[in-house]
């Protein structure tokens, strides 16, 4: 079984299906991340090259299913993932913490993309939080009346906007600080791609209490007929009648 990942709902999957009699699990991270989150088990680390180089590291290995567990965000490999197992008809399931849900006293404003919030941002203040992670930090750089607080993991590649503080730092995060962060500050409008999940939903609440405008980036979409598991558990359940069927 071979689970790609980067996430906290990969390394759950890794950790409860490790202990499974009968499996044996290969996960496999892109390698981004200075200092990473091991799973448990094997882990593998790097691109594989494209879907192609992907098919061919599935038939070598005998792999007879894959979860795509990576971030809802991370769009190459999931496409590269279904192309992989289209070609070579091993099952493949998604596995997507799901989206975020607007609540009552929230002022979100959904974007399709990152030069949409980047436009979004101008109109709506002058002192921007930016937590988008390490990527995509370039389509703000044009931004020079606004002042940013950037929060990444690790420092982001490419253009930065020209007035900005870096923040590197790791959530989960609480909503104590969060708000903290907020007023000290004096952030006016909070960027967030939907990733969903519960490690980093402090900020949204943090905002809810502030007033704070929010500008929310849509998730890319999956391929099309896609297979979509919420949860560890129910990929795990799916790999559980992967393993039945291939005896
Ligand atoms: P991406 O744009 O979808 O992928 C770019 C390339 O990186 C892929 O074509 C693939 O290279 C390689 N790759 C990505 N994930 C991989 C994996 N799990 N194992 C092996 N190779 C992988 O991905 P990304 O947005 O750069 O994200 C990279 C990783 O960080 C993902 O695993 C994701 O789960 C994690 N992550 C991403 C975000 C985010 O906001 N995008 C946030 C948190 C965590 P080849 O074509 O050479 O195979």
């Amino acid at each position: 079984m071979l689970i790609l990942g980067g996430t906290r709902e990969a390394r759950e999957l890794a950790h409860i299906a490790s202990g499974e009699r009968g499996f044996e699990i290969v996960s496999s991270l892109a390698g981004r991340v200075r200092a990473p989150l091991l799973p448990e088990g094997d882990v593998r680390i790097g691109g594989f090259g494209g879907a192609e180089g992907l098919r061919a590291w599935l038939a070598a290995n005998d792999v007879a299913a894959m979860v795509d567990a990576t971030h809802p965000f991370a769009a190459a490999i999931s496409a590269n993932a279904a192309e992989a197992a289209r070609v070579s008809g091993v099952p493949l399931v998604h596995l997507r913490r799901p989206r975020w849900v607007e609540q009552t006293g929230d002022r979100w404003t959904r974007v399709p993309d990152l030069p949409a919030a980047a436009a979004r941002v101008a109109a709506l203040g002058e002192r921007v939080f930016l937590t988008i992670g390490r990527q995509g930090v370039d389509a703000f750089a044009g931004l020079a009346r606004q002042w940013f607080l950037i929060r990444a993991i690790d420092p982001p590649e490419g253009a930065l906007p020209e007035r900005h503080e870096l923040l590197l730092a790791r959530g989960p995060f609480a909503l104590e600080d969060e708000a903290r962060l907020l007023a000290e500050h004096r952030i006016d409008v909070l960027v967030t791609k939907d990733s969903g999940g519960e490690q980093t939903e402090a900020k949204l609440t943090a905002a809810r209490a502030a007033g704070i405008p929010v500008v929310v980036v849509d998730r890319p979409p999956l391929p099309k007929d896609a297979r979509i598991v919420e949860s560890a558990a129910q990929a795990l359940d799916w790999l559980r009648h992967r393993r039945a069927r291939h005896g």
